[in-house]
């Protein structure tokens, strides 16, 4: 890519839109469209296809998406399948149309069967039945992929996706019936901790196993994929190393500072007992991650800390 090539960010304001931009920036990318939902709605196909033959852009990283943890994609699920499905078709399509250079889009490690081999391979995709608890979204998602690889196959368009594990860093979701276990549990043991509560409450049985990146290197390993992957399929982007989710609360605990114990909440769903991404391809193309969970929490939680104090 050009340092002054036209790049969309569909997505910018998210958490991983807005770390695809942060990288981008500082390594010397300029022009930049950005557009948040209000003044371009992805889920009407007459607005995107104007926006496109208008704006042109050369390189698009397809990040838009609505997501959403465990709790979110029980309660929301039709909106979790039309809202993806249109959002992806209409950005695709649309990009085909005007002649992009290149599409980058981001799947999501719940396409992989509920009991895949772990890590879980690229080739596990389609092989074996969902977890229930985000099928729809990941419905979405694998459809997301055969688009890109369809219009690669039909078309010629250099269309990739990539599959991040849990993602973490900047602009997450700490909303806690919607958010992911990683930011969740930040907000619980802080607010314990500010309020001096003897326990707090984490939802399973603790032993589910995930993997968690953090978004920078994420946004990282998306770069060097556009410079360096032109293939149809997916790449996984991930840590290769997993914790439980007990492991997790115990490690978050510490980084807090909360000197309570942890009680499990049995009536809340585990969801998949493992996601861990093998992430073999990726370093065969010669990328590894960088941040640690340690570190990385550390990092996400000095900024979530100041965050509550300025609020
Ligand atoms: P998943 O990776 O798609 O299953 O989504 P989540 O990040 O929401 O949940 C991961 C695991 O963490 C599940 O086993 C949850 O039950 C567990 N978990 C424990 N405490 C929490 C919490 O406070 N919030 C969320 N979202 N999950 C939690």
């Amino acid at each position: 890519m050009d340092l002054n090539a036209k790049i969309y960010i569909a997505g910018h304001r998210g958490m991983v839109g807005s770390a695809v931009h942060r990288f981008l920036k500082k390594t010397g990318y300029t022009n930049f469209i950005l557009k948040n939902s209000a003044e371009l709605d992805l889920i009407n196909q007459h607005a995107v296809n104007i926006f496109f033959e208008a704006e042109k852009p050369d390189y698009i990283f397809l990040a838009a998406a609505r997501v959403g943890g465990i709790m979110a994609n029980n309660t929301y699920c039709a909106d979790f399948i039309y809202q993806n499905l249109m959002m992806e078709s209409n950005v695709i399509h649309a990009a085909y149309k005007i002649g992009v250079k290149k599409l980058l889009f981001f799947g999501s490690s719940c396409i992989y069967p509920k009991f895949a081999p772990q890590p879980m391979k690229e080739e596990s995709m389609l092989t074996g039945v969902l977890e229930h608890t985000n099928e729809p979204y990941a419905i979405a998602k694998i459809a997301g992929i055969k688009l890109c690889d369809a219009y690669r196959a039909q078309y010629g368009c250099n269309f990739i996706s990539v599959m991040p594990t849990n993602l973490y860093g900047p602009n997450d979701n700490y909303d806690l019936q919607n958010a992911h276990v990683l930011p969740s549990l930040i907000r619980k043991f802080h607010e314990a901790k500010l309020n001096n509560e003897p326990s707090v409450t984490v939802w399973g049985t603790g032993t589910p196993r995930r993997e968690f990146l953090h978004v920078d290197d994420l946004a990282q390993a998306c770069c060097f994929l556009m410079e360096n992957y032109d293939e149809q399929g997916l790449v996984n982007i991930g840590a290769g190393e997993d914790v439980t989710i007990s492991e997790l609360a115990l490690l978050i605990k510490e980084v807090v500072g909360f000197q309570g114990t942890i009680q499990f909440d049995h009536t809340k769903p585990d969801g998949t007992p493992r996601k861990l991404l093998d992430v073999s391809k990726l370093a065969s193309l010669g990328w590894t991650y960088k941040i640690g969970l340690r570190e990385g929490l550390k990092s996400v939680y000095a900024e979530y800390s100041t965050q509550q104090l300025s609020n």
